[in-house]
């Protein structure tokens, strides 16, 4: 027998019996059986029976290959019919034996004859009358009398199980969870121990973990004359496993059949190598196991269990790591709804950064900065956010905005900071001029309402939702330590601040894989300066404006490296068009001409000369660097003079400098020409030498194809695969979000590949590119820095691509390096 032809509740249950439990007689029908009792076959009824006393009641259980996929629910008593009745009533009283007569009458009809439930859920009667009322019921409704052959009973239990496990919305849900199309469900017939009786009877539940934080406790109740599940159900009627202040306890009542319980439970996890949840009961002091299911967990408890289990040396550590899905820990980095609460959900868009936050409504990232002055928590909720909102998502405890999808401005900034961020939530309905959202059922929202975002599912929650906080683990600190140790590609972090350098060194990126360098322009004092340069007529005038902002660089670059402590840093020149650093309305340009000392209509004229119909394709990037060179030297300047400032005090600081957008070969000479003499002056200007990288951002699909001629030009190619994504599909990025949904209900795109990598076209084009990089240049570095780069499947892809690392946002640098670690795992034991 094996959990792939009976499933895993049967292979459980054989298990125990090894062990000598005290499990009731069990048989398994395999998951042929099943499949043939769902066409009309049957087992023979009087060989199956011939196992299980004449008199005994038996129960039926599902038993699917993985736990979660779900099946029919358990059917209890079979077997009860009025001859039973009566015998029963002697020995554990009439009004016991008639609950148990009329739960089976109830499940009968319900699931097996598939009667309206309306009829026999509401049974105003206990007891005998009870009964009555429901075998009343099932002839009116069926026009037959009760089945009382158990022969029969069992037959028709087993039949409507096996049905139901094949009937198409089990499936479909099913699929959903990752089940195959043919998934079997195998059927574990099983005699009652019946938990009611003249002497201490009852039934429960025992687990030795807390289920949320996977410490160890004793978890479960145990309610005297009651079957299945029902001191679940039931938990104020019901006793405490071990001692506890808040009421009576199964220790104290029945001490040897607790020992013995929880001897049990721990055999269980040692021998099942797993943290197992028993069903028990106990009947007229006679403790029986029924059943042993894996505890159900939070991310944080899947991390401790695993660790506790290799820590008792239980399983290997290899295993461990297995055990764990790297997203679940996504939900352990982050505040989250706690997942007991209710939720008045408003609407939903794309998850687009995890963890929950709840706040007032602000629609100006100005508001939000006062909100924030404040002290007040609120959520920035904008049509879209442009870099202009940095600050006002700083101040910020969340992000809702209208459109974009999952690699828009909003998601790709909130994921940076950790913050939580819904986008696209196109339910709504956006009044930005009159500050108002409204909701699919008509509720509306204006600022100063309270508002949840939950970035973990992409859900608006009306009001302030109960958070559960981050766990801050050790657990989980062992695990990650433990992935290092097998780990073979590197993870890096996108990083733009020192607060983000902090925490991609706090989750223990190997370094930065990507600075976007132009958020550093976006604060006050800078934006002035950097509209300056943008209105200089002349390069010398351009020149000596940038003059003013190399210091503030030169100290941007100088703390990055020192809270590096000498791991690689990348830094990618200058990107956005320069119009993005423009103010887009009248006012926001009188002001410009103000500080500026310009006649308006200059200010209106330039910018509009600035405009583009196609900026994201037009002047950025390395274009930029080529038509306005003064930029990239600036910031080359700034990146070597603060390599040997900072590498005065520790380690020699080895920058690596990456050029955006890059599509072909001439445009890497042009730059490194440029970017070799500023080395050359600062050496001589400073009498230090100091080594760098020069590397290309491969984010065009045809600097992808001629990578063979870029790569001796190169030390490195670092895939982005945000731009290379839209520019592949020749989708935009920032208007995705509109028909994404749309697009892949409608199965024309298997998922977003901006959030998860199209191996199959992108893709092509990352294995195209890095044979041909490779082949002209065997040394050539390669990673990804896109926001793929955090995702399971695109770290398998480049780790078979034989990239070096992946570089992801901070917050997702622990997903990588376990998911990282999984693959290496699979690799050895394959
Ligand atoms: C990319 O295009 O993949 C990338 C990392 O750069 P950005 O998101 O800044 O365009
Ligand atoms: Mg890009």
């Amino acid at each position: 027998m094996s959990v792939a032809t009976h499933g895993g509740r049967a292979k459980c249950l054989q298990r125990l019996v090894r062990m000598e439990m005290p499990v009731p007689r069990t048989v398994a029908l395999s998951f042929d059986a099943v499949h043939r009792v769902a066409s009309g076959v049957m087992p023979d009824m009087t060989s199956l029976l011939v196992h299980f006393g004449a008199t005994a009641l038996l129960c039926v259980r599902p038993s699917s290959e993985e736990p979660d996929w779900g099946g029919p629910g358990a059917v209890l008593n079979i077997g009860m019919n009025d001859t039973h009745y009566a015998d029963l009533s002697d020995q554990i009283g009439r009004a016991a034996a008639a609950s148990v007569y009329t739960r089976f009458v109830q499940a009968y009809a319900i699931h097996v004859a598939r009667l309206d439930p309306d009829a026999f859920e509401h049974v105003i009667e206990d007891g005998p009358e009870g009964l009555a009322q429901v075998l009343h019921a099932y002839e009116e409704e069926t026009e037959e009398t009760f089945p009382q052959d158990p022969a029969v009973q069992l037959a028709e239990v087993l039949r409507s199980m096996a049905r139901a496990w094949e009937g198409t919305t089990a499936r479909l849900l099913r699929q959903a969870k990752g089940a195959p199309a043919d998934a079997g469900l195998g059927l574990v017939v099983q005699e009652m121990a019946l938990g009611m009786g003249h002497g201490e009877s009852g039934s429960g539940v025992i687990q030795l973990v807390d289920s949320r934080t996977g410490q160890p406790r004793i978890i479960g109740r145990y309610l005297r004359q009651s079957q299945g599940r029902e001191a679940l159900d039931r938990r104020e009627e019901a006793l405490f496993l071990a001692r506890d202040p808040r009421g009576p306890s199964l220790e104290e009542l029945v001490p040897e059949a607790f020992a013995d319980l929880k001897r049990m439970t721990g055999q269980m996890r040692a021998k099942l190598r797993e943290e197992m949840q028993a069903e028990f009961t106990i009947e007229n002091g006679v403790l029986h196991i029924l059943d042993g299911v894996r505890v159900a967990r939070s991310g944080q408890a899947a991390v401790r269990i695993a660790v506790q289990l290799a820590e008792d040396g239980i399983i290997p550590r290899d295993e461990a790591l297995l055990r764990v899905e790297p997203r679940v820990l996504n939900e352990m980095l982050h505040r989250q709804v706690d997942p007991g609460a209710k939720r008045d959900v408003l609407a939903t868009g794309i998850a687009a950064s995890p963890g929950a936050a709840a706040g007032k409504i602000v629609f100006t990232a100005a508001d939000a900065q006062a909100h924030a002055a404040r002290g007040e928590a609120c959520v920035l909720v904008r049509r879209e956010t442009s870099p202009e909102d940095i600050r006002g998502m700083h101040a910020a405890v969340a992000v809702l905005t209208e459109r974009g999808g999952m690699t828009s401005h909003a998601a790709v900034i909130g994921r940076g900071m950790g913050l939580p961020c819904v986008v696209g939530a196109s339910d709504f309905r956006f009044h930005a001029r009159r500050q108002m959202l409204v909701a699919p059922d008509g509720r509306e929202l204006r600022a100063g309402d309270v508002i949840t975002v939950d970035g973990t599912n992409g859900q608006v929650l009306a009001g302030e939702a109960p958070m559960i906080e981050a766990a801050e683990d050790d657990a989980l600190n062992t695990l990650m330590g433990w992935a290092d140790e097998v780990r073979d590609i590197g993870v890096r972090a996108n990083a733009d601040t020192p607060g983000d350098a902090q925490t991609a060194r706090n989750f223990k990126a190997q370094g930065i894989g990507l600075c976007r360098t132009e958020h550093m322009f976006f604060d006050a004092d800078r934006l002035t300066v950097m509209r300056e340069m943008i209105f200089a007529d002349t390069s010398p005038d351009r020149a000596a404006v940038l003059e003013r902002l190399l210091p503030m660089q030169r100290a941007d670059f100088i703390e990055l490296f020192r809270i590096m402590q000498g791991q690689p840093v990348c830094i990618r020149l200058f990107d956005p068009p320069l119009h993005e650093f423009l103010p887009s309305d009248r006012a926001g340009h009188r002001e410009l001409a103000e500080a500026l000392d310009l006649p308006l209509s200059d200010v209106t004229r330039r910018v509009e000369a600035l405009g583009e119909y196609n900026p994201m394709l037009g002047m950025r990037g390395v274009r930029l660097g080529i038509t306005v060179p003064e930029i990239y030297d600036m910031q080359a300047r700034a990146i070597f003079e603060a390599t040997v400032e900072a590498s005065r005090e520790g380690e020699p600081v080895v920058p690596e400098i990456m050029i955006p957008l890059v599509s072909a070969r001439r445009e890497v000479e042009l730059v490194k020409t440029r970017v070799d003499a500023v080395a050359a002056a600062v050496r001589n200007e400073t009498g230090r030498d100091f080594t760098y990288r020069l590397g290309v951002m491969v984010e065009t699909p045809r600097a992808a194809l001629r990578a063979g001629e870029i790569a001796p030009h190169t030390a490195f190619l670092s895939f982005g695969t945000n731009d290379l994504t839209q520019m592949t599909y020749g989708l935009s990025r920032d208007d995705a979000g509109r028909f994404m949904s749309t697009y892949v209900q409608q199965g024309v795109f298997p998922e977003d590949p901006f959030h998860t990598l199209d191996q199959d076209g992108v893709g092509e084009l990352l294995t195209i590119a890095a044979t041909r990089g490779r082949d002209a240049r065997p040394d050539l570095v390669l990673s990804i820095c896109g926001e793929h780069g955090g995702s399971p499947e695109s770290i398998a892809f480049c780790r078979a691509a034989g990239f070096d690392y992946v570089s992801c946002s901070p917050f997702r640098v622990p997903v990588a390096r376990l998911a990282a670690a999984q693959l290496a795992v699979r690799d050895k034991i394959r």
